[in-house]
């Protein structure tokens, strides 16, 4: 018989337990907060959907592992154990461990990067942006038109756009492009997957050009099971091999763990190139530690093993992708515009067209984050202007191309009943849409503003 209930393929070991509130009491912990979710304690969030980084369960394999852990200072067991994991995994020989994904970021865009220098990408991660241009260089995204269109249907929305990659290439000259960034899945761009395809011809232009080419592969397991659906050359291939094969294409990679790795903390640079790979070295020692553990201790290597085995489970995959799709498809049903289809690890709401009265200098996409706080004690992100918003000379908005919340998944921590009780809020939410106010933003830093601005709503 052919189910239709998604069950999550574990049992559950240990709980967490989650402290109910009300609306009213929510209303009280967003003032204190100023309508940023970033600033308010998790104790006080009933479903926290900020982000899937780091928040992963691990499994009873990676707890015990962290019991194995090797805290040895120099050449230990766990980093021996993470690092033929990452070696077997990418084809890489030069493996360096690093705390997270951002810092790995500083190290190696610091080598390739600088002023003068341009990076290319589908589109840049927050974090990778902002060490690209806190180094003196540029981030230029080259998302396809199919990329940008939230409401259509296509199978590979988070492919480069080959010709305007070609372009950016020869409009910068090849000789000053930092690296091509291909990043698997497309966070920013909503969580959509790269083909085979995509990645091979992006190997072609670097290849003809002699560029770097490196992947962003925090979500490279999701990425496969996207590939072996979609793609016809890659049905019912096993998902390991197709991010092998994926890997194999890059000249190197940077990952940060606390996604696909399913671990809390970590990360890895890995790089064919032992000359690029002995500059980052100094740099890592310097500011992570050194070369056997990064920023991590031994019990987080070997959970990061352990993880990168896991996340490939087919069982494992399939659950995730499908628990996903289940949240997205039931609010596409309800006239929540989501970004189509569903992606790996995320749902993304088009905010501009659901809150369709709030102009994009008022942030609707926060608008939404706030409510959806309020109303059921559900935390979300903004991706949008608040994000990725630009200032003119006049200090005048730039905004994003969209305006989009983020309902991020932590893997194997909530429940369908969890998703459910989403659901029902969405259900009321999309009954108001025309009455919520727009934001105003009070203070803002100047890098990464979305994390600790502060916001008002319109009167
Ligand atoms: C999370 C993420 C990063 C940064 O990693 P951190 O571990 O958060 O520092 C970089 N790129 C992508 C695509 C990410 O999702």
């Amino acid at each position: 018989m052919q189910h239709k209930t998604i069950i999550e393929p574990f049992r559950i070991k240990s709980v967490e337990p989650i402290e109910m509130s009300t609306e009213q009491q929510r209303q009280e912990y967003l003032k204190q907060a100023n309508n940023n979710l970033f600033l308010i304690e998790s104790k006080k969030v009933i479903i926290d959907l900020l982000t899937d980084s780091g928040t992963s369960a691990m499994s009873a394999e990676q707890w015990a592992g962290i019991m194995r852990g090797d805290e040895s200072y120099a050449g230990a067991r766990s980093w021996e154990r993470m690092r033929d994991a990452v070696r077997d995994l990418t084809g890489c020989e030069h493996i360096m461990p690093i705390h997270q994904g951002r810092a790995g970021e500083s190290i190696l865009y610091t080598q390739l990067g600088g002023k003068g220098k341009v990076f290319i990408s589908n589109t840049h991660f927050d974090t990778t942006r902002a060490n690209i241009e806190y180094g003196g260089a540029t981030a230029i995204d080259c998302i396809t038109k199919e990329g940008q269109q939230p409401a259509l249907e296509y199978p590979f929305k988070g492919n480069i756009d080959i010709e305007k990659l070609e372009t950016a290439i020869i409009e910068n000259g090849a000789e000053n492009i930092g690296a091509v960034i291909l990043t698997v899945t497309n966070n920013s761009g909503g969580g959509q997957p790269v083909s085979m395809q995509n990645a091979k011809d992006v190997r072609s232009i670097c290849d003809k050009y002699k560029i770097l080419y490196l992947l962003d592969c925090c979500r490279i397991a999701e990425n496969s099971y996207f590939v072996a659906l979609k793609e016809a050359a890659y049905q019912g291939k096993e998902y390991r091999e197709i991010a092998k094969e994926m890997f194999r294409l890059a000249d190197g990679s940077i990952m940060s763990a606390k996604k696909d790795a399913l671990v809390n903390m970590g990360g890895f640079i890995a790089l064919k190139d032992k000359v690029i790979a002995d500059s980052c070295i100094n740099t890592l020692i310097i500011k992570e530690g050194f070369v056997t553990y990064g920023g991590l201790s031994g019990r987080d290597m070997e959970a990061i093993a352990i993880g990168l085995i896991e996340v490939f489970d087919k069982d494992y995959l399939h659950y995730r992708i499908t628990s996903t799709t289940y949240l997205g498809d039931k609010l596409h049903e309800l006239g929540v515009p989501v970004m189509r289809p569903i992606g790996g690890h995320a749902v993304y709401i088009d905010a501009k067209a659901l809150y369709s009265h709030i102009p994009v200098n008022q942030y609707p996409g926060q608008a939404l984050v706030c409510d959806l706080y309020l109303k059921a004690g559900i935390r979300s992100c903004e991706i949008g202007s608040v994000m990725f918003g630009k200032k003119d000379k006049n200090g005048k908005l730039i905004p994003a191309t969209m305006e989009l919340v983020r309902l991020a998944i932590p893997r194997r921590v909530y429940t369908q009943s969890h998703i459910d009780y989403v659901i029902e809020t969405f259900a009321d939410i999309i009954k108001e849409k025309s009455q919520p106010k727009g934001m105003k933003i009070t203070y803002e830093p100047e890098f990464l503003r979305h994390f600790t601005a502060l916001f008002e709503r319109e009167l």
